[in-house]
């Protein structure tokens, strides 16, 4: 009988089948310590983006880092109003339960997130018809109009300005959580910008001195 799966589910679960086979036995005394719990020391905030996989680029093993990935990897500024904050329930569970020592924003080349939000694409749509994701990149509204009035709106060389900027965007934005502006300032956590650039496969580190991304050696 053959799996009742559609084609595309079906290479995932082919691929299960080949991680039950290979790397779950192969790792199972790993898997039977992180059973009772986790103790991830990084949190990484990247983009939902299907190329930038941060356990992919950092090649790390399971347990070791704490993930949140979504349109732009964007932080919302600290808010209390009502809704359903899913980034900053994220973000209070890994800084004040798991105490994590660093948080990374990474940031990615041909974002379609930060894209939307230089063009303004989306602005206006209905929710459910883009108006979602416009709402979400209004987020970078403010760092856009800089970007845009040096670079214009279209082109690599706007587009780029414009990921690197939400990368800002989202760290400034984690130090208005009163628990991670503390924990900054105690020397507890630590706060960094990265950016994966697609073209090349390069990570990149923002040096918040002087806002410049550099290629890691
Ligand atoms: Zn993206």
């Amino acid at each position: 009988m053959s799996d009742p799966f559609s084609p595309e589910l079906g290479r995932l679960i082919a691929g299960y089948r080949r991680f039950r086979e290979n790397g779950w036995s192969s790792n199972r005394e790993r898997w039977s310590s992180l059973s009772e719990g986790q103790q991830p020391q990084v949190m990484v905030i990247a983009c939902s983006d299907s190329r930038v996989d941060p356990s992919q680029i950092f090649d790390v093993d399971p347990g070791e880092i704490f993930v949140v990935r979504n349109v732009a990897a964007m932080v919302p500024p600290f808010e209390t109003t009502p809704g359903y904050h899913g980034v900053s329930a994220a973000l209070e569970f890994a800084v004040q339960f798991l105490k994590v020592k660093e948080i990374v924003v990474m940031g990615h080349g041909m974002c379609g997130g930060c894209r939307a939000a230089l063009t303004q694409e989306m602005r206006g749509f209905e929710p459910g018809q883009g108006g979602f994701v416009a709402d979400w990149i209004a987020l970078l509204d403010d760092a856009r109009e800089q970007v845009a009035s040096t670079h214009g709106t279209h082109g690599r060389p706007a587009e780029r300005a414009m990921e690197q900027a939400g990368v800002k965007v989202s760290l400034n934005n984690l130090r208005t959580f009163p628990c991670i502006r503390s924990k900054e300032r105690s020397g507890e956590l630590k706060l960094t910008g990265a950016f994966f650039a697609i073209s090349d496969g390069v990570l990149h580190m923002l040096d918040e001195g002087d806002g410049h991304f550099r290629p890691v050696a």
